[in-house]
């Protein structure tokens, strides 16, 4: 292959810019106090909601994105987006990969023929409401239908900010007692909606009521609050969650950007109380549908203390084409982390079944035959091995062919 040497250096360039950490900055909100502004309720009370302050917020808003706004919250998923996360956004380009996670569009209107509001099948799964039972040692707890912002594929949107009045009421007694009635229960994964956006008493409490169930072995918390919402990771937070240990945290970061200086300093918090952290990342056309983009990723996450968990394949979510990649490509991505770089740092890819079949681990082809005394394999630079299989042991050798065990069963 023939590389043009400014177009190597350019893009040398771009991979170590993905990797800086930078603050998000103040931008239209230079005038707020540090107190205000370091607030995670101030954060969440100042929410960018509506059309008007889009357009005020961004001169060049798309007309697809001010419709997408508008219809936005009528239809199917509010937006709200924190003013802390909005300054990661480019509002000079339309196609910037923050601005795509949050910002709605107008083609969110259109439903492919295979998509649909519950594409992995969590409502057939659901012994009783807010909590799905898929896998036979662990459930899924939903705790609330509400995010600190709103991602544009939101795989939940039929639940979360409740546009669509799905009118999701948890009912905490009852999700806690089918657990507590299910010793093969042993992890709970608490969901949502975000959970971190409960106080630090509610959280608590509910921890509690887990942990007090004697098969409960293992706790986690899937939020993105760290990302959307950093101020929201206070020193009382880390020192009330470590009390319920083993307790991991999954966070979902899809871009390097969005791993900036706050954000690091928030998951050091969580770090350092002890709490071991993974990242979802989904799979998202023009966001992270690139090796390069997807490998200054798994690096920064890898300085931040994060082990890169899965990267998930869209869901079939109704109104997700256009932020929707393929599995080739995806595939492709695996191929260019797996022994390029740290392997602390791939994740599996896993496409979440379409109608409640579970997580399927999808991988590049490294096993390109296999016969009965071998296995040929491809390495991470497109070399062939063989592995043999077999003992290499005589048919007839005596000791191991002799029907006396030799006194040692
Ligand atoms: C993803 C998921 C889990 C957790 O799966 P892990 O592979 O253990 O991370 C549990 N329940 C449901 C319904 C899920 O979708």
């Amino acid at each position: 292959m023939q590389f043009d040497s400014s177009t190597s250096e350019s893009l040398a360039a771009s991979f170590i810019s993905m990797k800086a950490f930078s603050t998000a900055g103040r931008g239209s909100w230079h005038a707020v106090s540090d107190k205000d502004w370091n607030d995670w309720r101030w954060q969440l009370k100042n929410r960018i909601t509506t059309v008007a302050q889009l357009e005020r917020l961004m001169p060049k808003l798309a007309p697809e994105e001010r419709e997408g706004a508008i219809l936005a919250g009528e239809s199917k998923l509010a937006m709200a987006i924190t003013p802390y996360f909005f300054n990661l956004i480019d509002i000079d380009d339309e196609a910037c990969p923050v601005r795509r996670q949050v910002i709605p569009r107008i083609e969110e209107t259109v439903t492919a023929a295979w998509e649909t509001l519950d594409p992995v099948g969590e409502d057939t799964h659901s012994p009783v409401p807010g909590l799905v039972h898929r896998y036979p040692d662990r459930v899924l707890f939903l705790v609330t239908d509400r995010c600190a912002a709103y991602c544009r594929y939101c795989t939940r949107s039929r639940l979360v900010s409740n546009a669509s009045g799905y009118d999701f009421h948890p009912e905490f007694d009852r999700q806690i007692a089918y657990i507590a009635a299910h010793p093969e229960i042993r992890d709970v994964l608490l969901s949502g909606g975000d959970p971190l956006l409960f106080n630090d008493e509610k959280l608590e409490y509910l921890l509690s009521r887990l942990r007090a169930i004697p098969h409960i072995e293992f706790l986690r918390i899937g939020s993105r609050i760290p990302v959307f919402l950093p101020q929201r990771i206070t020193p009382e937070l880390c020192a009330m969650l470590r009390q319920f240990h083993p307790l991991f945290m999954s966070i979902h970061v899809n871009h390097p950007r969005e791993l900036t200086t706050e954000v690091r300093e928030a998951l050091g918090r969580l770090a350092d109380a002890g709490i071991p952290l993974g990242n979802q990342s989904v799979l998202l056309h023009k966001v992270n549908d690139d090796i390069e983009t997807m490998r200054a990723l798994v690096q920064k996450l890898l300085m931040c203390r994060v082990k890169p968990y899965y990267i998930y394949q869209c869901d079939l979510i109704s109104g997700s084409a256009h932020l929707r990649s393929t599995v080739t490509r995806g595939l492709e991505i695996m191929d260019g982390l797996r022994g390029h770089t740290t392997g602390y740092g791939v994740p599996q890819y896993v496409i979440d079944a379409p109608g409640g079949g579970g997580k399927v681990p999808i991988n590049p082809g490294y096993i390109l035959r296999k016969t009965a005394d071998k296995v040929i394999l491809r390495n991470f630079e497109g070399q062939v091995y063989e592995y043999p299989e077999g003992t290499g042991l005589p048919v007839e050798y005596p000791v191991c062919n002799s029907s006396s065990s030799g006194g040692k069963d």
